[in-house]
């Protein structure tokens, strides 16, 4: 990562001191870097800075993230006045792991229409700077929560030092970390590497946070992810894998939000798969995630065929339907035209 502004790491310093109420945002389907960083800022500003702050996301957290949400944490989805009342109450808004309003969905007019001084702390490509009054932006990073922990060791008062930071700051950081770079398989920087060994030295319980990011599921996520391989997996003669849960497929093996988190990752074992896309049907759309190995752009697909983006090797997006494909039957179809155009034909991405 590169090294931190200090002007704007006062200009943080000095909008937090001027300011009365705080929300922090992040994104819609919020996963756990959205979950980790956004409570961690919210944690700091409350226990080390005296903040009245609250952490104001659309969406439930997956109950995998549920030992981080506490009642500083609303739902907006299932507390709509609430969410609204936050936002259009405080005077310092600050968006982590976003990087821009619509990435919220419904919140977005209403961040907008928000008077508060902006701030953006995010990792993703393209950020709108437009919208906010300061921007920390990096993406050479693993995560936004890697990105607010230089953040805050860098604040006054802190000065470098990680143990004047409470746990229930630390933690959050850790579990954030640990789930964009997918447990430590992608997207480490010495950054992150050096971040995670000083949050263990600080005595962040990291066996605790494995146990309930990946060891407390419920047997149906294994069922279906056995289903998906066996019934759905294909892999084209261009090395994209794919899988498409439909809605009774979810709801045969009653899967909540977040259940499927990572099964994209799954395919990215197989040797000849260079890109693996999941498709999982949602209201109107199928919501798409994108894993990719070095060298082959997600983040451009995700952009060119599936109105979305993110980092070059994890992306996501929507596939409309109807509107991109005519029936749900012609998502395959898709998937195996766009990616053979793309893959045959590439339009540059980073690594290209
Ligand atoms: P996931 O596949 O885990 O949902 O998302 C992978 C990455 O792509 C994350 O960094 C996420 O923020 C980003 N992403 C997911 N969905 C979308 C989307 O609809 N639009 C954009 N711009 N990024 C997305
Ligand atoms: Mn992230």
């Amino acid at each position: 990562m590169n090294s931190l502004d200090k002007d704007d790491i006062l200009r943080l310093d000095s909008m937090m001191r001027q300011a009365g109420r705080v929300c922090v945002v992040s994104h819609f389907h919020p996963d756990g870097d959205a979950v980790g960083s956004s409570t961690a800022m919210t944690r700091y500003l409350r226990r080390v800075r005296g903040l009245d702050a609250v952490t104001v996301l659309p969406g439930k957290a997956q109950d995998a993230l549920g030992f981080l949400v506490g009642d500083d944490v609303v739902d907006a989805g299932a507390e709509a006045p609430r969410a609204a009342l936050e936002i259009s109450s405080c005077d310092l808004l600050i968006c982590l792991d976003c990087r821009s309003f619509d990435r919220t969905e419904f919140l977005e007019q209403r961040l907008r229409d928000c008077k508060a001084v902006k701030v953006l702390i995010d990792h993703h490509l393209n950020p709108a700077r437009e919208d906010f009054d300061l921007v920390f932006s990096e993406t050479e990073i693993s995560s936004a929560s890697e990105l607010l922990y230089h953040i805050l060791r860098a604040m006054p008062g802190i000065d470098g030092d990680s143990s004047r930071l409470p746990l229930e700051v630390l933690t959050p950081l850790m579990t954030g970390m640990t789930t964009d770079t997918n447990n430590f398989a992608n997207s480490v920087f010495p950054s992150t590497l050096a971040m995670a060994s000083d949050l263990l030295a600080c005595g962040v319980d990291r066996d605790a946070i494995i146990r309930h990011l990946y060891q407390e599921f419920r047997p149906n996520r294994l069922l279906a992810q056995g289903w998906l391989l066996d019934h759905s997996l294909k892999i084209t003669p261009d090395g994209v894998a794919y899988m498409i849960l439909d809605s009774a497929t979810a709801a045969r093996f009653d899967l909540q939000e977040g259940e499927t988190e990572g099964f994209v990752n799954l395919p990215l074992a197989i040797r000849e798969v260079r890109l693996s896309v999941m498709l999982k049907q949602d209201k109107e759309y199928f919501r798409v995630s994108l894993r990719s190995k070095p060298g082959t752009s997600a983040e451009t697909i995700a952009r060119e065929f599936f109105h979305g983006g993110g980092h070059e090797c994890a992306a996501g997006g929507r596939l409309y339907c109807p509107g991109d494909i005519g029936c749900h039957e012609d998502a395959a179809s898709y998937i195996e035209r766009v990616t053979a155009r793309f893959l045959q034909n590439p339009v540059p991405g980073k690594n290209e």
